[in-house]
């Protein structure tokens, strides 16, 4: 990889950092860029100073500029008030057609069949998702032993980014989730084999825990509002439009946090990505149950969602440094999407296959073949990507420790990367995957989706869903995330994109 460009400066990274504390030249010692010094520095604050991961007052400017609200993003007003009524209405309509008519997109007959046809989804709705007893206390039951897991169970701690909100104080998160994930593990084997909790009956409830998860994700998006607002629960309030129901798709605060559980992290990954695994190996069981045997397209959305789970957990560590984290708040978006969406949309393949012939979706022997070769080849690219930037990032902070989780992959931290310093104070890496592309693990990650897509073969275009709807996601997330990095970085931005061409693949696009 050839140097970056002429005007600026790259150089070796450091591994443990480079401890000099004004290396990032805004020539202060507390790092806020008020001038005064700080009372009492939080022991993650000095830590980000000792290691020089404060911003130059530059970009401390730059990032005050970012915690204001600028410009309306998802259609405004109107746009995020069709997503919190039409999500929640086409989740109900994909089930419905999954679930009763085969896949088929059902639609009125006429003009006069219109109201026939509503009163018919809303009986289907009625009857197949009501919110029932069992349904509570499945998705309650599950949320109540990840948080009982997420709150006692060892873990390694890592301090999270610098977060400008704070002063630039960063947070401490205490990453389980892994021994989180094992234990859900050995708890469903043993739930399932004493027949206390069989794993058929989550696929065979799909429809009323599903309306359960939708409740819930409504009343308690309300609730951390309200807390945000009234008592600013979580962080002061920020980037607020004044719109009510925009800012209560965007949120108000930035982390809330319930004793030593981070609320968001909690919410990204041992809500959806645990459930969303178990509809997976419910679905697998139910098959096996159902046939006698179990199909490669079943095998591969439990090997799939696993692989993802696995991947959340063993790199919990490395999920403070992504956006989600030090730069989205808590709102309806992240909420609605984490705690219903993802685990009752990207499993329309599973739902599928358990309902439908294997005749209609079986590939030959080498169609199996190119679905895992395909779907391990974009993991590792997804896994080791997302791994080197995570690392970088730590190790510019002087927080970077090795974890030993399975699967240890090679290529997972870059030995000497380059990089472009911008005048922010923050380093932009352009070696390892991203000097290839730079947003190589979106590409890598939207082909995983499109396997899972793809591997209930081709008799509706519903279980499609989650790779078209992650198509757009990305798309629209690189586009918000550019711009918040243009604004960031300025020129120093243009420059990176010289020096790193391509958003998604390289030499196409
Ligand atoms: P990104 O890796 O895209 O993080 C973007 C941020 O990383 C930028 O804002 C910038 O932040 C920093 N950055 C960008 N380029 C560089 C670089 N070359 N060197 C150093 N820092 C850089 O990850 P996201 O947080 O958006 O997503 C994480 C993963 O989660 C992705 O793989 C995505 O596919 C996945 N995801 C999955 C979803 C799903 O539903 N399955 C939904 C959403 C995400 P800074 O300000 O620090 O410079």
């Amino acid at each position: 990889m050839s140097g970056p460009a002429s005007n600026l400066r790259a150089r070796k990274v450091e591994s443990n950092g480079n401890g000099k504390a004004a290396a990032n030249g805004n020539g202060l010692s507390n790092g806020n860029g008020n001038g005064h010094a700080a009372p009492a520095e939080s022991e993650g604050k000095s830590r980000a100073v000792r290691h020089g991961a404060i911003p130059t007052a530059y970009g401390q400017q730059m990032d005050k500029k970012l915690d204001e609200h600028e410009s309306y993003e998802f259609g405004g007003p109107v746009g995020v008030t069709a997503m919190m009524v039409g999500f929640p209405i086409l989740m109900y309509y994909l089930w419905i057609c999954l679930w009763y008519y085969d896949g088929a997109l059902v639609h009125p007959r006429s003009l006069d069949d219109i109201r026939p046809f509503l009163e018919r989804m809303w009986a289907h709705a009625y009857e197949g998702a009501y919110p029932t007893k069992f349904a509570w206390g499945t998705y309650l039951g599950l949320t109540a032993i990840q948080l009982t897991f997420a709150w006692v169970l060892p873990g390694m701690m890592q301090w999270g980014l610098p977060v400008p909100s704070l002063g630039y104080e960063t947070l401490l998160y205490k990453c389980n989730a892994l021994a989180s994930w094992y234990c859900t593990l050995v708890l469903a084997a043993v739930l399932h084999l004493t027949g206390v909790y069989r794993l058929p009956w989550i696929i065979e409830n799909y429809g009323p825990i599903m309306t359960v998860a939708i409740i819930t994700s409504f009343t308690v998006s309300a609730t951390i509002d309200i807390l945000g607002r009234t008592a600013h629960y979580g962080g002061k309030p920020l980037r607020m439009s004044g719109v009510l129901v925009y800012d209560h798709f965007m949120g108000v605060s930035l982390n809330p946090r319930l004793g030593p559980i981070d609320l968001k992290m909690f919410a990204e990954v041992r809500v959806p990505w645990v459930l969303l695994f178990l509809i997976s190996l419910s679905g697998v069981v139910k098959q096996y149950e159902d046939l006698g045997y179990l199909t490669y397209n079943m095998f591969h959305m439990l090997l799939a969602t696993g692989l993802y789970m696995n991947a959340c957990a063993k790199g919990e560590q490395m999920i403070p440094q992504t956006w989600d984290m030090f730069h989205e708040k808590f709102g309806w978006m992240l909420i609605f999407w984490n705690m219903a969406g993802v685990p009752f949309t990207y499993c329309y393949p599973t739902i599928y296959m358990t309902r439908s012939s294997p005749d209609t979706y079986r590939f030959p022997w080498w169609g199996n073949v190119l679905m895992f070769v395909t779907l391990l080849t974009c993991y590792y690219i997804f896994d080791t990507s997302m791994s080197q930037k995570s690392a970088f990032k730590m190790q510019q902070q002087g927080e970077y420790k090795p974890r030993k989780a399975f699967p240890q992959l090679p290529w997972a931290e870059v030995k000497d990367p380059e990089f472009i310093q911008t005048k922010h104070g923050n380093k932009l890496l352009i070696s390892g995957w991203w000097q290839f592309a730079r947003k190589i693990n979106y590409t890598a990650d939207w082909f995983q989706a499109l396997t899972w897509g793809l591997t209930a073969g081709f008799n509706t275009p519903i279980t499609l869903f989650y790779p078209i709807f992650f198509l757009a996601v990305l798309t629209h997330r690189c586009g918000r995330d550019f711009e918040k990095c243009e604004r960031k970085y300025g020129e120093d931005w243009v420059a990176y994109c010289k020096v790193v061409k391509w958003r998604f693949i390289p030499y196409v696009y």
